[in-house]
């Protein structure tokens, strides 16, 4: 009802979502959940979300709509390979990673900061992470895709985005001619 006297002029919306908060409040289910919520600490409760790795962040977002203007059509949640790219183009055998840059340490970022307290705490939880991130890459490139790294920073330029992007998939483009004629070699010569 909050939502309601806030804006003081119930509209019918308004009254649905406080229908539905009042409802999830009030739900003989929830009270447990909520209350187990409230004991997580916040660091706890932060680093926890970092582990929920979400495709529809708005970085992520900003990339998927930039490759779609391109013309590039893609997938998403690729929950079967390593780290689970977020956008996946199957035509490039290509994998783009869209990272924040406090949690996956963008090298020489200013949101890329450690938190004054607890230093240890978060410097080993972001070795993690960026150990994590490496290995991924490298089994992704076993597996015989090709990556890309976009920081969250980065989405802030689109005209620099648009740049990265196209630099990545003509390169793409390039080295998948020189494997087909390679291969056209190798099977003239057979
Ligand atoms: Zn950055």
């Amino acid at each position: 009802m909050l939502v309601i006297l806030a804006n003081n002029r119930p509209r019918r919306s308004n009254v649905a979502a406080a229908r539905r908060l009042c409802v999830r409040l009030m739900h003989p289910k929830s009270p447990g959940a909520w209350r187990m919520t409230d004991t997580l600490t916040r660091e706890r409760r932060s680093w926890n979300m970092s582990r929920i790795r979400s495709s529809n962040t708005k970085p992520a977002l900003l990339v998927r709509s930039t490759l779609h203007g391109l013309g590039y059509r893609f997938r998403l949640h690729a929950r079967k390979l390593p780290g689970r790219p977020d956008i996946l183009l199957p035509k490039y055998r290509a994998a783009i990673f869209v990272n924040g840059c406090f949690w996956h340490r963008h090298t020489g970022c200013r949101q890329a900061y450690t938190p004054k307290s607890r230093t240890e705490f978060w410097n080993g939880k972001f070795r993690e992470n960026v150990a994590r991130d490496r290995r991924n890459l490298k089994e992704l490139d076993t597996l015989g895709w090709r990556t890309l790294t976009v920081w969250e920073c980065e989405t802030r330029d689109i005209a620099a985005l648009v740049g990265r992007l196209k630099a990545f998939f003509q390169d793409a483009e390039r080295s998948g001619r020189e494997k087909k004629k390679v291969q056209e070699i190798e099977e003239c010569e057979a």
